[in-house]
């Protein structure tokens, strides 16, 4: 008989992740902590549990997509000693460290983490486009492959359960920028009456054409080549980031998202770099360590 598989969280995205698993022909079982919310899964055919503890009795893996962290611990520290010697899959949002104490923790339990890193929305769970990343146990990942590539690309990133958050968060650094960089440029054309939607046409395809630099800026950071040919120095991008902050304040809108920006680059002026290309400002990022 095939050993069903324990969900803890029918969020959002628990919902989603347990949902493609049941269509794809997997015994589950379900918990979440709003009895509701399992509801719709069990019409659908999961075995519902009134418990954490009912819930891991007599199943084999467990996945956990919580709030945070701190749920996860509260979730999980319980029932720790029933979980010895299974896997645990946890596709909470956590930071690199927040996972490597949960690795600490379950492997101080004799409890095997795989970590995950959900690069999509619970609507594209399943379809294309949807990423996740994991990282901790080889075996772990090794073992359920085929339950983990039922909910987007699989991509094993080592043995430091951390990698995978670390991963998540770098994206998501990335993204946040660019949202308030885009945030920043409609309220600068709405200060004039110009509709976000309008301004919205112009502005992702340049956002689009302009990530084709970021190979280019990848390569000169790892060959520390930053007097190499073809790059807009900082120089040239302190002069043109204070004018776009002249411009904002000019229309009435705030240069805070563009003032840390400019820091950066002013920092590696004042050191003496301003003819160096304007991918420099990394070792100004990094120089916090
Ligand atoms: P939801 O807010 O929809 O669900 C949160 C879940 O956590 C619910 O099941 C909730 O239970 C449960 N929960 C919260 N606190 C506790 C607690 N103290 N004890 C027990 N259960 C608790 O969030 P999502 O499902 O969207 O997100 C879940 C995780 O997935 C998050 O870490 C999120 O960052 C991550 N993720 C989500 C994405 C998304 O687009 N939604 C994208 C990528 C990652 P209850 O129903 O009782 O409140």
């Amino acid at each position: 008989m095939t050993v069903s598989t324990t969900f803890l969280g029918l969020g959002a995205m628990g919902s989603a992740l347990a949902t493609t698993a049941l269509d794809a022909g997997h015994r589950i079982v379900c918990w979440n902590r709003t009895a509701h919310r399992a509801q719709s899964l069990g019409e659908r055919g999961a075995v519902l549990a009134d418990s954490v503890e009912q819930a891991i009795v007599g199943t084999g893996t467990v996945v956990v997509c919580l709030f945070d962290v701190t749920s996860v611990r509260e979730v999980l520290e319980p029932v720790a000693t029933g979980l010895s010697g299974r896997t645990v899959i946890n596709l909470t949002t956590t930071t690199p460290d927040q996972s490597r104490d949960l690795a600490r923790w379950a492997g101080d339990r004799g409890i095997d983490l795989l970590d995950g890193a959900i690069m999509a929305v619970p609507e594209t769970i399943g379809g294309p486009g949807s990423a996740i990343f994991y990282s901790g146990s080889a075996e772990g990942f090794a073992q359920h492959r085929q339950l983990l590539d039922l909910w987007g690309e699989s991509s094993y990133l080592g043995p430091d359960a951390g990698m995978a958050a670390l991963y998540d968060t770098a994206m998501l650094a990335g993204m946040y920028a660019m949202f308030a960089g885009f945030l920043h440029g409609a309220a600068m054309v709405g200060s004039e009456g110009v509709p976000a939607g309008e301004f919205v046409r112009r502005q992702a395809p340049f956002l689009a054409a302009m990530t084709e630099q970021l190979a280019d800026y990848a390569a000169t950071i790892d060959e520390q080549d930053y007097l190499g040919p073809d790059q807009q120095s900082l120089r040239f991008t302190e002069t043109a980031l204070s004018t776009v902050m002249q411009a904002s304040t000019g229309q009435g809108v705030t240069d805070e998202v563009l003032k840390p920006v400019h820091d950066l680059v002013r920092r590696q002026l004042a050191a003496g770099f301003g003819e160096h290309g304007t991918a420099r400002m990394f070792e100004e990022l990094r120089s916090a360590r």
